[in-house]
């Protein structure tokens, strides 16, 4: 079996963890930054977190043999504080150059707030000015919806960002359609309890099909499993799905929309 997981906050994960998911079959990682569980106190907060992104977690991932590659973003749960938030994104342009970055992300909305609207838009206009791809985190529960919802609208609003340069991640069942009919990616969140769970993963992927979908894990420092991709393959198989399918949608989906950045690139096999 060979996987990428395209969703994976390795800053809080163990070198056992890279072990386990290279010993699975993983062939890259990708880490969009994110909130902390705590707020971060000032932008040169934010400074440090980059340089950890873009250089000493390539390099812990590097001792297992597995590419790391990383997106760039203020996440929304931090959007509230405007002048912090203007700080932040004034810091990104100057990491866009590093050569493990994709793009911009995971941008969008926790709250729905007015603030994190705002800081949104932002993202989306400096991801169309430097031709970034974007990764969209939607929010939790009875938010997802009307998230979803306002966070499609704000990235049609900027006519530079193109439907197929963007994945919007954490879909459920209700909120899948709308992503994928509006022309862009959808990522399933593979959860223990909330998002998706594996079953409910593979549920949706029988309605759906395959076409722009992919799946990660998430694992950050909360309560989060990096294996769920591969014991998702297994649920898959489980149910029937044959090898080849399974392959399209644990690897080449993921490597079709990432290649898009020409920086993605994987050592031949
Ligand atoms: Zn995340």
């Amino acid at each position: 079996m060979r996987f990428i997981e395209p969703h994976a906050h390795m800053v809080s994960r163990t070198t056992d963890d890279y072990a386990a998911l290279v010993t699975a079959g993983c062939a890259a990682v990708c880490e969009p930054a994110f909130w902390a569980g705590f707020d971060r106190g000032s932008a040169a907060g934010f400074h440090d977190y980059f340089h950890q992104l873009t250089d000493f977690e390539p390099q812990r991932a590097a001792k297992f043999g597995l590419p790391h590659f990383c997106w760039l973003c203020l996440n929304p749960k931090e959007a509230e504080d405007l002048r912090l938030a203007k700080d932040v994104l004034a810091l990104i342009p100057q990491f866009l150059d590093r050569p493990t970055v994709l793009g911009i992300g995971e941008i969008g909305l926790n709250k729905n707030s007015r603030n994190e609207l705002a800081i949104l838009e932002r993202h989306i206009e400096l991801a169309a000015r430097h031709d970034q791809l974007i990764l969209v985190h939607t929010p939790h529960l009875e938010d997802k919806l009307k998230g979803t919802r306002l966070t499609i609208d704000a990235l049609r609003n900027q006519p530079r960002i193109r439907p197929e340069r963007v994945i919007i991640d954490h879909v459920e069942e209700h909120t899948v359609k709308l992503v994928l009919d509006a022309g862009f990616w959808a990522g399933m969140t593979l959860y223990p309890t909330s998002k998706c769970t594996p079953a409910r993963a593979v549920d949706i992927l029988d309605v759906c099909g395959t076409e722009r979908l992919w799946m990660n894990s998430a694992c950050d420092w909360g309560e989060s499993v990096p294996l769920n991709i591969p014991r998702t393959a297994l649920e898959m198989r489980r149910r029937g799905w044959s090898a080849a399918a399974i392959d399209r949608v644990i690897y080449q989906n993921p490597v079709q929309f990432l290649s898009q950045c020409p920086k993605f690139r994987l050592p031949p096999d």
